[in-house]
């Protein structure tokens, strides 16, 4: 990947290759934005432009020798830190040992770059054990952090980064990375539609699983009142089972939607093809049921994040839903059939 590759984000880019140029690098970077939209492909695209040894139009050149090892994802010189899978933080033990790896002369470029993709994974301890490394930065050494806004670290740990904001993308820039990697033209604009500028998003949308996933919740959603508690149980069970991140994606776009289009009249931007279900829901819920309901999707996908048991999270959620749109109070505190 070059930073000539990178889809959009062009201020970000053209902010990054100057600095690099004009050898005046910062110690620090800190890349923000939502999930998906491309954060780790541009520092790791900054990173072999910073190891290069021989940069052509401010990016990594792709035939010396720091480039073939940054290819080969051998480079001694670069690192990065991320979060291990099961885990939902980045430990202190990681940070001190590239700290300990920074402190070391560089074997083989002029610089060592460390990665730490998704920051605001640290844990505060380990923001803490990073802040001693972003005080006093080894001369040769750049940090690549991303995060997916900087308000998720310690102002202390901010404080030392310069902070290159990035934007979601335009759905036409989404749809270019799609179709770039097969996803058909027609596909691709409902997705783009859906990500809501986040090709990342979109991708983890275009498969066939993920795409069975978003007609089930599509077709559930707007029948979701008169549906018994079996059904919901034997709904949960189904998402369960597949691409959860997709299913409560499509669920969030679909409130978003319903609000939307309650409020303006206009037709739904995220799901275009559910049109006629938007407008429908949309003229009998008031907004702020809608906006309850949303909220309960958005809790779900927090508690998910903190490793909450999948099919009783789902479950929860889809009584709740299902009691807003009864306009059932009692059903929502006690969460019961
Ligand atoms: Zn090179």
């Amino acid at each position: 990947m070059r930073l000539a590759d990178v889809v959009g984000h062009e201020g970000a880019l053209e902010r990054l290759q100057r600095a690099a140029a004009a050898e005046r690098l910062a110690s620090v970077y800190l890349l923000t934005g939502p999930p998906g939209i491309g954060k780790r492909l541009v520092a790791d695209a900054f990173a072999a432009c910073i190891l290069c040894d021989a940069p052509v139009a401010g990016d990594a050149c792709r035939v010396c020798a720091q480039c073939t090892c940054v290819a080969a994802g051998t480079h001694p010189d670069l690192r990065t830190v991320e979060r291990d899978e099961e885990r939902r933080d980045i430990r202190i033990e990681q940070v001190r040992e590239l700290a300990r790896w920074l402190a070391l002369q560089p074997l083989m470029a002029q610089r060592k770059v460390a990665i730490i993709d998704a920051a605001h994974c640290l844990s505060e301890p380990a923001q803490n054990a990073l802040l001693k490394t972003l005080e006093e930065p080894p001369p040769s050494a750049v940090l690549l952090l991303t995060a997916a806004s900087a308000a998720l670290l310690l102002p202390t740990v901010r404080s030392r980064c310069q902070t290159v904001r990035m934007d979601p993308l335009p759905p036409e820039a989404v749809v270019r990375v799609l179709t770039a990697r097969g996803v058909a033209p027609e596909q691709a604009a409902l997705l783009a539609a859906e990500a809501e500028g986040s090709p990342g998003r979109a991708l983890a949308l275009a498969g066939d699983e993920e795409a069975r996933i978003r007609t089930a919740v599509l077709k559930a959603l707007p029948e979701l009142g008169t549906s018994d508690a079996a059904a919901l149980s034997a709904l949960a069970q189904e998402l369960s089972r597949g691409p959860v991140d997709a299913a409560l994606s499509t669920a969030a776009a679909w409130y978003r939607d319903v609000l939307e289009t309650a409020l303006t009249g206009d037709p739904p931007r995220r799901n275009p093809d559910a049109a006629a279900a938007v407008r429908v829901v949309a003229d009998r819920s008031p907004p702020a049921r809608t906006l309850r309901q949303l909220e309960v999707v958005c809790d779900t996908i927090d508690g998910l994040s903190r490793n909450a048991n999948r099919v009783l999270a789902l479950e929860t959620m889809l009584l709740a839903l299902r009691a807003l749109e009864r306009d059932d109070a009692l059903d929502v505190r006690q969460g019961s059939t």
